[in-house]
């Protein structure tokens, strides 16, 4: 095992770490020039896109240093906050990392995030910055913000560029030299931790493991700890980065096995997998579980489609292991799902995934986070959408969650940084400072109030310069009331919301006037109104349609004009007093699309 080196590339997002790992895959000759694009790793088309890393990516190189060969696992992770989880499996699986930083940028919000979870697992860090080849590139600022951050020493601190591969080399050798061989035994019981697993259509449920103990073998008869599941392996194998088949995979080492299951209950995130002869073993710590902190209903826009819709989110959730559902039904919208979420990115990424990989036309609700609700008799209770909220008369206390968020600035953007956190609510913590240029700013700020805006006004006030990390804290009271929505004098409940007290009137006003504007015309008139129970908050009229019954009339009896004229007027207000509003899946999107 003494030839094994497992580690992760971990950086805020956008330093460079995809990138990287494609250099490092091109030098040990993993991937082929011929096979070689950018971002390798990234596999999803989505991800390419965007050019965001969304899920983790193992691969394992081979190495030779110095006579000696080894085998190297790297697991390329996600920066963005939403996919934090995704980062600390990953980081449980190796026993390095490299921390990147990218020297235009300096020290971010997430390279502080990530570093810490990494030293949570006491993993060993080579410190290295990255993009010198830019003419922008802060060098000097750069290490000296690195030594303020780990205590390293300057000479500790390598200096790369990703894209032309110079001093990548130096990484690959300080990877052998300093990060420690796993640790366990190859000839104890088999004990595997699944840090991922995706559904394949040909290979059924593949689980992504590292080994800590014994062998897996095909054949092998095996069983599943926390689940109580058992199966016979199918396949084993290692990523090249491809699934490449192998005859065993043993402790130390990186790989995956080919479970047999055809559905995804077997197969858990964070369980142990060992030999069903020797199933008495100890299971592995595992993830402590992540708690979503967004929810919203999902629901087809076809209401046929709700089976697959059903298939979908099963399969998606095998390899999203942060995403939570439960079934939910509304009047207007039909069956559908409450899902939970990591932050409005994920969602997104959810719901294009769902589109683009299932093709399902799908609504999403107002996102909103979990309050908890003391009622008046005494009834604690947990709400993730504005149906589940008791009448206000029942209600004593409400309680929401608040984020720990640090943002890393420039000191000049400071002042506009306090002002902007004041407006969304938070309670300045303390500074830190980085060097004498930039600072770390610690808030507590409502997490619905990071939810709506708050990343995209930071990055304006800043010229793009402050970064965002944050995680749950804790609850504190609120005063938040359920914006209902009336169409036609019905309440559309999929555009209902949560919303404080004091917004409630703007944040009416805002859906009434999207609204009027996206909702086609009716044959008859449709008021549109914003409220909280039974009071009004804003209002507005759609006038109907009028159709030209006298088109088709040219000159002629004026009687007989009137005549159809005061017919229309009576259908009309038949249809005034009868008249419900399908409202469009367009005027959905248009409205919750924020
Ligand atoms: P990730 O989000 O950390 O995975 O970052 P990516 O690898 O996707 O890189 C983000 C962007 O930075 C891409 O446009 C890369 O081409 C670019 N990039 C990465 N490394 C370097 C580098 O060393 N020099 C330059 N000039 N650009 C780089
Ligand atoms: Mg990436």
């Amino acid at each position: 095992m003494d030839n094994i080196r497992n580690f992760c590339i971990i950086a805020h997002i956008d330093h460079g770490k995809s990138t990287l790992a494609d250099r490092l895959l091109e030098f040990t000759g993993t991937v082929s020039k011929r096979e070689m694009k950018a971002q390798i790793l990234d596999s999803m088309d989505l991800e390419r896109e965007r050019g965001i890393t969304i899920k983790l990516t193992p691969v394992r190189m081979d190495y030779t240093l110095r006579g000696k060969n080894y085998i190297l696992n790297l697991i390329d992770t996600p920066g963005h906050v939403d996919f934090n989880y995704e980062v600390s499996r990953s980081l449980a699986a190796v026993e390095g990392a490299i921390l990147l930083v990218d020297a235009t940028q300096g020290v971010q919000a997430q390279t502080i995030g990530n570093l810490y979870l990494a030293l949570d697992q006491n993993l060993t860090i080579i410190p290295v910055i990255n993009k010198i080849d830019l003419p922008s590139a802060k060098i000097v600022e750069t290490k000296q913000e690195i030594i303020n951050l780990i205590g390293c020493k300057e000479e500790d601190i390598l200096s790369v560029s990703a894209k032309t591969g110079e001093g990548v080399e130096k990484i690959l050798q300080k990877v052998v030299e300093i990060i420690p061989s796993p640790k366990g035994a190859l000839d104890k019981p088999l004990r595997a931790l699944i840090f991922d697993s995706v559904y394949d259509d040909y290979r059924g449920v593949v689980a992504y493991v590292r080994l800590i103990d014994g062998r897996a073998t095909r054949g092998n008869k095996i069983f599943f700890q926390a689940t109580e599941k058992e199966s016979d392996i199918i396949e084993v194998g290692f990523f090249k980065p491809k699934y490449s088949a192998s005859s065993q995979i043993s402790a130390g080492e990186i790989g995956y096995i080919v479970t047999g299951f055809k559905n995804i209950e077997g197969c858990r995130v964070g369980d142990t997998i060992v030999l069903k002869e020797t199933k008495n073993v100890a299971s592995l710590p595992g993830y402590k579980e992540v708690n979503p902190m967004v929810f919203a209903g999902v629901f087809c826009q076809q209401g046929n489609d709700f089976e697959r819709l059903r298939e979908a989110i099963l399969k998606l959730k095998l390899n999203d292991s942060a995403l939570t559902f439960e079934a939910e039904h509304s009047p207007a919208l039909g069956f559908g799902f409450r899902c939970g979420f990591l932050g409005l990115l994920h969602l997104d990424i959810f719901r294009e995934r769902l589109e683009r990989e299932y093709n399902l036309k799908i609504i999403i609700t107002v996102p909103s986070v979990a309050y908890k609700v003391t009622k008046t008799d005494g009834e604690k209770i947990i709400i993730k959408s504005p149906q589940e909220l008791p009448d206000p008369t029942n209600i004593k206390q409400i309680e929401e969650p608040l984020v720990k968020a640090d943002i890393v600035s420039p000191k000049e953007f400071i002042g506009a940084i306090m002002q902007l956190v004041q407006e969304k609510h938070g309670t300045y913590t303390n500074t830190e400072y980085l060097d004498s240029n930039r600072a770390i700013l610690h808030y507590q700020i409502p997490l619905a109030s990071i939810l709506v805006d708050f990343y995209d006004r930071l990055k304006s006030i800043s010229s793009g310069y402050a970064s965002l990390n944050y995680e749950l804290s804790a609850y504190q009271s609120a005063k938040v009331v359920k914006l209902k929505i009336v169409v036609a004098e019905e309440e559309v409940e999929a555009l209902s919301s949560l919303v404080y007290e004091e917004e409630a009137y703007r944040a009416g006003r805002v859906v009434v006037e999207k609204l009027k504007a996206s909702l086609p015309r009716q044959m008859f008139e449709i008021k549109i109104q914003a409220g909280i129970g039974s009071k009004v908050l804003a209002a507005e009229r759609i006038p109907a349609m009028r159709k030209d019954v006298l088109a088709k009339m040219s000159g002629g009896d004026w009687t007989r004009k009137m005549k159809l004229l005061q017919k229309q007027k009576a259908g009309k207000k038949k249809m005034l007093a009868k008249g419900r509003v399908e409202i469009p899946s367009e005027t959905y999107l248009a409205i919750l699309k924020r």
